[in-house]
């Protein structure tokens, strides 16, 4: 078996627990892999003026096979020099859709039944493409404006990733799929219209003609999430709904500390969770390491390692049954105890087979 050759970028905050948390795990399971340390975040940029390195990007695209991140401090105040590591990767890499899977777990407290949708996010555009301009009236007050982009070309990749997550689930569950179009076409009919038009013109290709099609206002759609998160199978949106509704979803299931994403191209993936550096609690090993082990998982799936991805799940889910949590889910495992303890009932999972 080929060895795997992933990038390893905790970043900042409890990033920097949750990755070596979930390669604890991944290493367990046997699979194959060496770890390539890379710098990006805010800490990094503070002492080196730069977030995200051009040789951490090189080693990527050179020499890895894959990559996991932890989570970047991104401030609300204006840095010179400073951009989201992360969202720049997403660029460069063209990591263009954002898989968001967001289930159920029976034994989290917190968790509504029965939820099991995948969150499609478009991953390189929208506000994401971060045009901004400050302007001053003839009065002397500010207009801060910025571009929203929808692309025909963009928004047609996604939609397509979107309809074949659909189809897969359709025949791996046993039932119709279902793509709900997430939009704000009546307000904004010229952007959020090319998304709407473009996504229903892919619906119509032949591959998907057993997909059933809705669609959904942002703003019910945070509303749905809330109330009948159940009735979703495949959502797509444009990049910032998605990231919106993604942590509204994470809510219903338990909490940030369970979702995971992958940041998905042609050929690469970057997987994170879906949750940020949690500057409140960073640094205290209490982090739930549930969400990255879970993107391991993610990627080791688009790696083909299926199996593995399989016994990674199956040892959360004995974690989750025996109470053997982080403190936000109630328990009073440490971010690396909780990993350990994972690990081990994966490793007893690949061995029943
Ligand atoms: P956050 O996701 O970091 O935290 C929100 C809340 O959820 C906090 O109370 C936090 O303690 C809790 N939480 C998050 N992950 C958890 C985990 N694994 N276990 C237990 N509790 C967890 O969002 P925020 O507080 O709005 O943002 C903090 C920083 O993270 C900001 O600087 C923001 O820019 C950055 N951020 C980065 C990413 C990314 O790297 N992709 C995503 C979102 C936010
Ligand atoms: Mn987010």
């Amino acid at each position: 078996q080929d060895t795997l050759r992933i990038g390893s970028i905790p970043a900042d905050g409890i990033g920097k627990e949750v990755v070596p948390a979930a390669q604890l795990v991944v290493e367990a399971v046997g699979v194959p892999v060496k770890w390539i340390s890379l710098d990006a975040g805010f800490e990094y940029f503070q002492r080196h003026g730069v977030a995200l390195p051009q040789s951490t990007v090189d080693t990527l695209i050179n020499s890895c096979d894959g990559a996991l991140f932890g989570a970047v401090s991104s401030p609300s105040h204006r840095v010179e020099g400073y951009s989201s590591p992360i969202v720049a990767l997403r660029k460069k890499l063209d990591l263009f859709a954002n898989i968001r899977p967001v289930i159920s777990s029976p034994h989290v407290p917190r968790s509504l039944p029965g939820i099991n949708c995948v969150i499609v996010r478009e991953n390189t555009e929208c506000l994401y493409v971060k045009e901004e301009q400050l302007t001053t009236t003839a009065s002397g007050h500010k207009v801060a404006t910025a571009t929203r982009r929808i692309s025909q070309e963009a928004s047609a990749r996604i939609a397509k990733v979107a309809f074949d997550i659909a189809v897969q689930r359709a025949r791996e569950f046993k039932r119709p799929g279902k793509v709900t179009i997430v939009h704000k076409a009546n307000v904004l009919p010229i952007t959020d219209g090319l998304f709407r038009e473009t996504v229903l013109a892919v619906s119509k290709e032949s591959a998907y003609k057993d997909i059933i099609v809705e669609e959904q206002l942002v703003d019910s759609c945070v509303y749905r999430t809330f109330i009948d998160p159940q009735s979703f199978d495949v959502l797509v949106a444009p990049n910032m709904y998605g990231d919106i509704i993604s942590d509204g979803a994470a809510a219903v299931v338990g909490g940030l500390g369970l979702v995971p994403s992958a940041n998905s191209g042609n050929n690469f993936v970057v997987a994170e969770p879906v949750h940020g550096s949690a500057p409140d609690i960073a640094g205290l090993n209490i982090a739930n390491p549930i969400a990255t082990i879970r993107a391991a998982g993610l990627m080791l799936q688009q790696l083909g390692h299926d199996k593995a991805a399989r016994a990674i799940e199956a040892g959360i889910q004995e974690s989750l049954r025996r109470g053997q949590t982080t403190k936000d889910l109630g328990g009073s495992e440490s971010t690396h105890s909780a990993a350990e303890k994972i690990a081990s009932h994966a490793v007893a999972a690949l061995a029943r087979g």
